[in-house]
């Protein structure tokens, strides 16, 4: 008899294992690989001090017929003192 409610004990223990296992696979699934956050996409790089700024917060400033963003009016105004310069 002890042999038996042995084997019942391991069998419950193995059975609730992979139950455990598939349940974390699922919870791993749904959460899905890591991914950055779609806000990301609209972030802009500053030429000057290459700070990475959002496109709506962004200053622009037309330098030599093309439209660059800067963090502040400052980048802006040392970026087109730069080309002026060259
Ligand atoms: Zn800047």
């Amino acid at each position: 008899m002890g042999i038996i409610r042995l084997m019942l004990v391991v069998g419950v223990l193995v059975v609730a294992y992979f139950l455990l296992r598939s349940a974390i696979r699922e919870f791993r699934g749904l959460k899905g690989p890591f991914q950055p956050p779609a806000s990301r996409e609209d972030m802009v790089q500053d030429p000057v001090c290459k700070t990475y700024v959002p496109r709506g917060s962004a200053v622009s400033a037309d330098v030599g017929g093309q439209t660059y963003l800067f963090c502040s009016r400052d980048c802006a105004d040392t970026f087109q003192k730069q080309v002026g310069q060259s």
